[in-house]
């Protein structure tokens, strides 16, 4: 951390995010990231280079271990997250399954939820057990169940909240603690909630992860990953990904670094327009339930107000009329993205049957409690009053 850095320790998150790590002015008296696109750095002496290889100076040697414009991303996120230590990754994936890998063992145990995000219950089901890793995959809102599971011993607890795509939420604090009494590694999937919203680290994890593609960057034009949290665990985290090669690239990092800037004020928009247009969705006759943690009618919206500053962008919902009343609407929203994706500035729409559970089966989307009319929802931060209106009108045409 630069001298000029330890001022914002008092600031508020807006200002971090606009100034962390770029208090000081770079190469040429730039005021802002220069995206430094090079493979490699050079050095005038040997010493020098021997004693950076070390870690004995500050340097840098070869971008597949660290890069100057990555080098800002990461201590932005560090501060945002108030971690310890931050690495970055290529995509969200790279970072969740380099965090896996590098703390399990054949052997060993990890304990988490049926409702991880598809990418990741795919390294728990089908990769992990290649390995001799024990998965314990437990029911996202029994909380009980969770915690035996716990006892009975793991070296790993991973935990996700809100989940995708029905946004259930798990008491983080309460679980942390299990997991710590236990002697295990606490690990938090943030990407939903962001940083500005909910604080894992604040809450006890030890790792906090995130998909910096959605609400980071937020402008779905970069893909990355990080990865905060207890000095130790992010160094040997670190090791293993400057070995495997998942490095995020510099133009990546300078997008999501220009995306943090304005994190706040997105949330900001997002969970107002979220909260709005899922108050005016539970109202109406042609919607049959709404999942978004910010209504009273959530099934833990007690401990969603505890644990979060905000509830979110991303809300579902399901329609009168079954998936083919889902599939109409869809096509008739004007200014909706039929996409896999989430965490933009514009808002993105998708059927959980289609995109993030296409490799299920129906009975497997049933025993998740995914019902086949449930529309996904990133709400963008777009005038909510048109959001709003284009869904009314595209209801109206079932
Ligand atoms: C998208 C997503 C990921 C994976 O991130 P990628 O950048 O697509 O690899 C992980 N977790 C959650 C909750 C996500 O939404």
């Amino acid at each position: 951390m630069s001298k000029k850095d330890s001022n914002l320790k008092n600031c508020s998150f807006g200002t971090k995010s606009v100034w962390a790590a770029e208090t000081e002015l770079f190469y040429e008296g730039a005021t802002q990231v220069p995206i430094v696109q090079n493979a490699t750095f050079g050095f005038k002496d040997v010493d020098t280079w021997y004693d950076v290889a070390l870690e004995k100076k500050e340097g840098h040697i070869y971008s597949r271990n660290t890069n100057p414009t990555l080098h800002v991303f990461e201590e932005k996120m560090r501060i945002l997250d108030g971690a310890e230590a931050t690495t970055s990754f290529a995509t969200g994936m790279a970072a969740i399954s380099n965090t896996l890998f590098t703390l399990l063992s054949p052997g060993q145990r990890v304990v988490s939820v049926k409702d991880t995000y598809g990418g990741t219950s795919k390294i728990f089901m089908e990769f992990l057990p290649r390995f001799n890793v024990n998965v314990q995959l437990c029911d996202t809102t029994d909380h009980e169940a969770i915690e035996n599971e716990i006892k009975k011993g793991c070296q790993v607890v991973y935990l996700e909240t809100p989940t995708n795509p029905t946004l259930k939420v798990m008491d983080l604090k309460r679980l942390i603690r299990t997991a710590h009494d236990n002697g295990a590694v606490a690990i938090v999937d943030n990407t939903f909630a962001t940083p500005y919203n909910q604080m894992p680290i604040e809450l006890g994890a030890d790792l906090v992860v995130y998909s910096a593609t959605k609400f980071l960057g937020g402008h779905a034009d970069a893909m990355g990953g990080v990865v905060s949290g207890k000095k130790d665990l992010v160094k040997q985290i670190y090791h293993f990904r400057e070995i495997n090669g998942a490095t995020l690239d510099p133009m990546s990092a300078f997008l999501l670094i220009r995306g943090l800037k304005t994190l706040e004020i997105r949330m900001q928009r997002h969970n107002e327009n979220a909260l709005k247009l899922a108050h005016f969705l539970q109202g109406h006759p042609k919607v049959e339930q709404v999942y978004y943690p910010g209504l009273e009618s959530h099934h833990n919206h007690e401990i969603a107000k505890k644990q979060m500053h905000g509830f979110g962008g991303v809300m579902s919902f399901t329609v009168r009329g079954g998936y083919e009343a889902a599939v109409k609407i869809l096509p008739k929203l004007k200014f909706a993205r039929m996409a896999a994706h989430l965490g933009s500035v514009d808002t993105i729409v998708g059927l959980p049957k289609v995109a993030s559970h296409v490799e299920t089966t129906p009975e497997e989307r049933k025993l998740l409690g995914i019902p086949e009319n449930l529309i996904r929802c990133s709400v963008g931060i777009e005038n909510i009053k048109d959001i709003i209106a284009d869904f009314n009108q595209a209801l109206s045409k079932i």
